[in-house]
């Protein structure tokens, strides 16, 4: 069964994306995937929406919600620019999936839809640098994933790639942010990992480190010097081991879980 979409979305002349809310009447709109004139409909029922002139036409809606969010981008990403505001591009970070975003819309930074940066591929929308080299490309997902060849070609050229994946509820966002799902090439824990993640890392590399220096010492006052994989070690004694963070933490987390488990009773 095919239903017809209410498009929260169509484009003014000449490349304008406009927001059923902010659409006005009286000035024409037009379908993002066929290029054919739309009206609003207020209806009393259904949400105010988009609508072919024609009556329902079979138009590619996937392609319309892909040029969309495109368009939506674009304008956002333009307006911040030229008001000095922000246009965050986000993505998960590798450790916790929490986005890590940042503003891509500095001044006299650029974005162009369908050009080509990496050899062989037309990118959705590519955001350039003041000094017109590309700092990150923006693929907007809808239906199926990049081709293997592309994706490819974007990880031999090492440009930065944030796959957004746009649906009718969210497109209006995409006029502050464009959030992807997943992101290829990013290099540096700075920017694989949010701070949350980062912070954990350091915690426990400290740990780590204690824990090696705390072994080193033992055996040191034990006479034996380094570790010698032919020379079984005396066994620490329970004060040796209380030393070690890692396990005076489970001790007393096992001391936590055992009088839980006796107040239970009790
Ligand atoms: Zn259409
Ligand atoms: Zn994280």
């Amino acid at each position: 069964m095919v239903t017809e979409i209410l498009y929260p979305v169509a484009y003014a002349r000449p490349h304008e994306a406009v927001h059923i809310e902010d659409a006005r009447r009286g000035r024409p709109h037009f379908c993002f995937g066929c290029d054919r004139e739309m009206v609003i409909r207020h209806g009393r029922i259904r949400r105010p929406h988009f609508a072919h002139k024609a009556g329902f036409v079979q138009c590619e809606k996937d392609n319309t919600l892909h040029e969309a969010a495109k368009a939506f981008i674009r304008q956002g990403f333009l307006h911040a620019v030229a008001t000095g505001g922000e246009y965050q591009v986000g993505y998960p970070c590798e450790g916790c999936e929490a986005p890590i975003s940042v503003n891509v819309a500095i001044e006299s930074a650029n974005i162009a839809s369908e050009k080509t940066v990496v050899k062989g591929t037309r990118s959705d929308l590519i955001v350039f640098q003041p000094d017109g080299s590309p700092r990150i490309i923006i693929e907007v997902v809808v239906t199926h994933d990049l081709e293997s060849d592309t994706k490819q070609r974007y990880e031999e050229a090492n440009y930065p790639v944030v796959m957004v994946k746009p649906s009718w509820e969210t497109l209006p966002d995409l006029r502050r942010a464009a959030i992807g799902s997943r992101i290829l090439n990013i290099k540096g824990d700075k920017h694989r990992y949010c701070n949350d993640c980062r912070n954990i890392q350091k915690k426990k590399a400290a740990a780590r480190a204690e824990e090696a220096e705390i072994y080193r010492r033992i055996e040191q006052v034990n006479g034996r010097g380094p570790r010698s994989p032919h020379e079984p070690l005396k066994p620490l004694t329970e004060e040796d081991l209380m030393r070690i963070p890692a396990y005076a933490n489970a001790k007393a987390k096992a001391k936590r879980l055992g009088s839980g488990v006796k107040r239970e009773r009790g």
